[in-house]
């Protein structure tokens, strides 16, 4: 995806300064570009720190001034000693008062300088994100951002200290501009995900903005589907859920985090409690919605029945897509203060799969996390959750006229999609079988997208569950320790 942030921040910038967006995981700043710039803005996640701190290497051997903002620095600034300048914090007067520091002098300062916002803009006056800068072609799915904060406090989770609890959102018109700018580029995503932390975080905030939303597909003769991460009582707002529908929202990431009651109340998630788990997830497949579930492993409450629940509970939720982490502690969150008091923080880097001391053996864990992950994506148990989605998800889905999606390149690119996952997965692959006897659930139904889809996503799904269980793949998708295997860092 985009990543919005960046974009945001490069359109707030004044118009007399000139702005080279390069987003490195496309591909990475040059020589040429470090030369060409004063300063160098740099924003990523506590994920990205190494890649981070290697942006700044080559930064300040090229001389220049660097600048860091964003989720990471905003959470744990004090990582971050070697950048000149620090904005913690969201885009606001903290912002303004950066942006009039270097207008003064871009001479690199003294010491660091940090700046803070305390009182945010508010999302009705964001700009509009600097899409023109990017090629959207590069990415596999849009982004966009709707409200900003969250009213809950689950007990691991950074977004309420960070961004609120007071969810502060945007206009629908801002949405719908947004839309535009990126049906300007012909080889836009056709999906785009609204990144926002809870979708529902302000009920009838949502409830006001889909109607633009299904308008504005109606006018574009639906060039788009959506995503979402949203909390699992949106099962308790029929009306929103139908919304959704209309507006041709597919897929919906919920942190279910743990099948176990107690253990969402210890984490104070109780809210996804509130109605019985396997029925709310019924309710939102019901109305066209594929869940993609969030599972947390390692939390103090797992048990020696823990494993057995949560693949009863990927049997019975049906559910084709989670991302089985291994409990991580973020700064700035209840979790962290917690084990910090108890002296259960790693702060060592010590090449652990997991900052936190767990209560089980380490070991015992992360085999655990292999062997779930194992169970998931067995082929054979992957495509028959695929093939359920195909009744009891893909059909309730509305058909909607197929013009706005009907470009050269559109086709030109669900030919080669269906031409690799016929040979690599159809063909060439040894769960070929269980692939036809799902694609051939979706394709009598009509579902030639649901068929493509699932062949594309198991095929990673069972490449990564391979290389997972071969210890190449890291247990949690907040460490670093992917990032710096794959990727050579400065010296
Ligand atoms: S509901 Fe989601 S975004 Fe909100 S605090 Fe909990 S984990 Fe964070």
């Amino acid at each position: 995806m985009p990543p919005q942030g960046l974009l945001l921040i490069a359109a707030y910038l004044p118009e007399s300064w000139l702005v080279r967006f390069i987003d490195e995981n496309i591909t990475e700043a040059t020589a040429a570009d470090f030369n060409w710039a004063d300063l160098v803005f740099v924003s990523g996640m506590h994920i990205q720190a190494p890649q981070i701190h290697d942006i700044a290497k080559r930064a300040k051997r090229a001389g220049k001034v660097i600048v860091l903002g964003g989720a990471s620095v905003s959470g744990a600034p004090e990582l971050y000693p070697e950048f000149d300048y620090l904005h913690i914090g969201e885009i606001g007067d903290g912002t303004d008062r950066l942006i009039d520091c270097l207008d003064e002098s871009v001479a690199p300062p003294l010491a660091q300088m940090r700046f803070e916002t305390k009182e945010r803009l508010p999302l009705c006056d964001f700009p509009l994100p600097a899409y023109n800068l990017v090629h959207l072609e590069h990415y596999l799915i849009g982004s966009l951002q709707f409200p900003s904060g969250c009213p809950y406090r689950c007990e691991f989770c950074d977004i309420p200290a960070l961004y609120g609890r007071q969810p502060r959102l945007k206009a629908p018109e801002q949405i719908t501009d947004e839309l535009n700018e990126m049906l300007k580029q012909p080889g836009h995503p056709s999906v785009v995900y609204f990144v926002d932390d809870n979708f529902i975080g302000n009920r009838k905030a949502t409830r006001e903005m889909l109607p633009y939303l299904i308008d504005w597909q109606r006018r574009h003769d639906y060039p788009l589907q959506f995503a979402c991460e949203a909390t699992l009582n949106l099962a308790k707002q029929p009306e929103i859920l139908s919304l959704m529908r209309q507006a041709q929202f597919l897929t919906v990431f919920v942190g279910i985090e743990t099948p176990e009651v107690d253990a969402l109340k210890a984490m104070r998630k109780e809210h996804n409690a509130a109605l019985p788990m396997m029925e709310a997830i019924k309710t939102l497949n019901s109305y066209g919605l594929e869940v993609t579930s969030g599972i947390i492993l390692g939390l103090d409450t797992d048990t020696a029945n823990t494993e057995s629940r949560f693949k009863e509970f990927i049997d019975l939720s049906e559910i084709p897509i989670l991302t089985i982490n291994l409990l991580q502690a973020l700064p700035r969150t209840p979790l962290w203060d917690r084990l910090e008091r108890a002296g259960r923080l790693i702060t060592d880097d010590m090449g652990l799969e997991s900052n936190v001391r767990f209560l089980r053996s380490y070991d015992e864990v992360v085999a655990m996390w292999r062997r779930c992950v194992a169970y998931a994506y067995d082929p054979e148990r992957l495509f028959a959750r695929f093939a359920y989605q195909v009744d009891a998800t893909y059909a309730h889905r509305m058909d909607v006229p197929v013009r706005g999606k009907l470009t050269i390149r559109n086709l030109r690119e669900a030919v080669v999609l269906g031409f690799n996952i016929v040979l690599w997965v159809g063909l060439l692959s040894n769960y070929r079988v269980s692939f036809w006897r799902a694609a051939r659930r979706a394709l009598k139904r009509g579902q030639v997208d649901a068929a493509l889809g699932m062949g594309l996503v198991a095929y990673h799904l069972i490449q990564f569950s391979r290389e997972a269980l071969r210890g190449d793949q890291n247990a949690s998708f907040y460490s670093a320790r992917s990032r710096a295997l794959t990727r050579p860092i400065a010296p």
